[in-house]
Order: structure tokens, then sequence, then C-alpha cells
């Protein structure tokens, strides 16, 4: 018999859409896709050029398994001057992608049973890394009259002698929601108290509008950075999803048990890649502000038009490239007698009938929503929200 452990993991359900939508398209069909959970830019044109430079200069073999010294010192002048986070170069590991930091993460944390906190809605892949590690997830639902946000007093309620950590996304996805300091605080007290490890998940940090700001909860004290993982990586600040470099900021003594799997089972992140993140992270920053600043007039202009059509709500995204919109209203209607029940079957039917591409809330635990992300030009959120608005009128 084939692993069991492996056997009980669900492949992204963001992926089902995903497929449908990628075909639809090879058969030539104009599909508008709110589905792509990456941006939509080129990585930009310095730090392409620093892993040329590095092909160049030879630099193609190991690096240390934890990242190269100049990356991982880069990184901790990043958190510092960033996050107000201070850490050592030894604390810093280097890996294929923020996904990878979380495996490592959770594999360095479990053992068989531990239990892991998942606020919903929550990032499709945290309950599957923690199964595979080993961990038991506990999905805990977050009302929206708190914003998508779990509080501590539902946390504190969800305790019990085996819950191991708490896994804290802000800015989230799929909720774009930020988490306040007194929230984070009231979190991190709660961890402190009763024991427990935060993995948080920072990635969107650079995707911020408006007045909100990013609050690492590891900064928020000495005991609470004691018991934290920092998650974060390059892929969404600087449209370098392909180049796959995450990393984690933690205590010595679990980045040294996460450098030693790593170092067993993918030694070091691509060497190459290594140099255009560091050109990334200590580079002018100016092509952050240029892509947050037209990702802010997409938000604005899909959260006008989203609040305009009838039966759809949603509440504003003060981050990331996503917008969550509650669809609930439509279940029971019917397209031409084919009837939506759910999240699932509203963005099938919408998918084929309309040809926009979405993806639905059971992928996060939220089966009332569908997330919309933009990642695609004004013209085609246009052209998209359009198709959406006619499909809606059609409804029975
Ligand atoms: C995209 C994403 C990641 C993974 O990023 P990679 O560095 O590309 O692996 C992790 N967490 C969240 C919430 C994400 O949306």
């Amino acid at each position: 018999m084939l692993a069991k452990k492996v056997q009980s993991i669900t492949p992204s359900p963001t992926f089902v859409i995903n497929a449908k939508a990628k075909e639809m398209k090879n058969k030539g069909i104009n599909i508008i896709d709110f589905g792509v959970g990456e941006p939509d830019f080129d990585t930009p044109s310095h730090i392409k050029e620093a892993a040329i430079q590095a092909i160049k200069e030879g630099f193609t073999r190991y690096t240390p398994v934890a990242g190269y010294p100049e990356l991982q010192e880069a990184i901790c002048y990043k958190l510092k001057k960033d996050n107000q986070l201070f850490y050592q170069p030894q604390e810093i590991v280097v890996s294929n992608g923020a996904k990878h930091s979380l495996s490592n993460a959770f594999a360095a944390l479990l053992n068989p049973g531990d239990e892991v906190i998942i606020p919903a809605p929550y990032w499709v892949s945290y309950p599957e890394i923690v199964k595979i590690n080993g961990g038991v997830p506990v999905i805990l639902p977050a009302s929206v009259k708190h914003n998508f946000k779990i509080t501590a007093d539902a946390i504190a309620a969800a305790l019990t002698a085996r819950t191991k950590a708490i896994i804290v996304n802000s800015p989230n996805n799929p909720t774009g929601q930020i988490y306040t300091r007194s929230e984070l605080e009231e979190i991190a007290d709660l961890a402190v108290n009763h024991n427990l490890y935060i993995i948080s998940d920072e990635i969107y940090e650079k995707l911020i509008y408006g007045e909100q700001q990013h609050i690492s909860i590891a900064s928020l004290g000495e005991e609470i950075q004691a018991r934290t993982i920092v998650i974060n990586g390059v892929s969404k600040t600087y449209a370098m999803t392909g180049w796959r470099i995450g990393y984690t900021a933690s205590p010595a003594h679990i980045a040294k048990l996460m450098s030693s799997l790593q170092s067993h089972a993918t030694s070091n992140a691509n060497s190459i890649a290594q140099r255009a993140a560091l050109a990334a992270i200590l580079g002018s920053q100016d092509c952050v502000e240029q892509m947050k600043a037209a990702f802010a007039k997409r938000r604005d202009y899909m959260v006008q038009k989203i609040k305009a059509i009838p039966k759809l709500t949603c509440i504003e995204p003060d981050g990331t490239f996503y917008l969550f919109v509650d669809v609930s209203n439509l279940f029971g209607h019917n397209y031409q007698g084919q009837v939506i029940t759910d999240s699932l079957s509203f963005a099938t039917l919408l998918l084929e009938k309309a040809q926009v591409a979405l993806i639905p809330g059971t992928a996060f635990g939220a089966p009332d929503y569908v997330r919309f992300s933009y990642t695609l030009d004004l013209e085609q959120a246009q052209e998209g929200i359009e198709r959406l608005e006619k499909f809606i009128l059609q409804l029975n």
C-alpha cells in the first residue's frame, strides 16, 4: 500500500478551476482570469541583471544549505529596517520559496498528533502542510463581523493539551485583511502564556493600501520572538514567483533543525536565484512602489464595481492582491436551469458560461465566498466585471 499520509492530502483545489481555465485557453477561448495567485508583472530588470551577472561570474555551485552569507545578512538588514526585528545570520534559513519554508517550519515543530490552529479563511496549503508533517489542522473560522480576523478569545476556546502552534497570516490570503498591533498583542500574550509557537506568514507585507501598517508579531517582544518562526520571501513583493526564494527567521536552535532537514532534502536554494533575491532586497524599492500603485488602482476599481453588483458583498481588502466576495445570495438561483448550490458550482458555471475564472472559497475553508485576484490589467478587469454582471442578470 502506498503512503497513507500522502493519500490523505487533497490536491490544491485552486488547481481544479485553474486547470479547467487553462484547458479552455488552450482551445483558443478568451478567458478573463481572476484566479491567478501571482503578480502579472515581469521581474524588475535590475533583479534579472543580477542573476545574469551571477551566471557570468560562475556563481553556479552549491552554496551553504541555509543560504549564502551575504543573502542571510541582507535578510537580517531588511528585517531590522522594515520590521524592527533583530536576527543574526545563523537564524535565517533560505529555502525554495516561502512554501518550502513553511514546510521546513512544521517539520521542525511537530510531533505526531500535535494540533495547529489555522484561522479560516486560510491559504490553501496550510492544512495539508500540517498533515504532511504529522500534525492535526484545527480550523478556526473567523467571522466576517471581525473582518475575518481571529480573536485571542476564539483561539483560547480552541486550545487543547495537544495544541502546538498557531498560524498568523497578515496581510491575509484570501481576505486581504491586516491584523492590528493590539490584535497581535493579544494573540502573542496567549501564545506566551500557553507555551505555543507562532508561524507568521508575512509574504504580503509590502502589498498594503491605505493607512494600515504591517506589524510582525515577532517584533512585539523577546518572549514572542523566541517562539515565532517568521515566514517571508521575494515571490509576491518582487514578482519573482518562478525564482523560488523564501526564508525563515527563527531562534537559532530551530533554524539549525530546519537547516539540517533541508540539507538532506533539497540542499541550498538555487544559487543564481539567491543572487537575484539579494539584488531585490538591497536594490531600489521603487519597483515595489510602482507595482503597488498599479495594484491599488485595480483594487479600488474592483471594490467599487463588485459593491455595485446586487447580491454580491465584499469587505474592502487592505492588502494583498485579492478580493474576497460573498456569493451566498446567489445560491438556489439557476442559470438556464443549472442550479447554483455553492461557490464551486457558481465558479464552474461562471467559467463555462461567461468565461470568467475565479477561485471558490471551499479552497480556503469559506464555502460562501469566491476569491478574485486583481493580477490582470484594468482593461481585462473591466471586461471580466461586465461578463460577471451579465451572467448574474441572467440568473433566475
Ligand atoms: C504565495 C504564498 C506563499 C508561497 O510563496 P512562495 O514563496 O512562492 O512559495 C505562502 N503563503 C501565502 C499566503 C501565499 O499566498
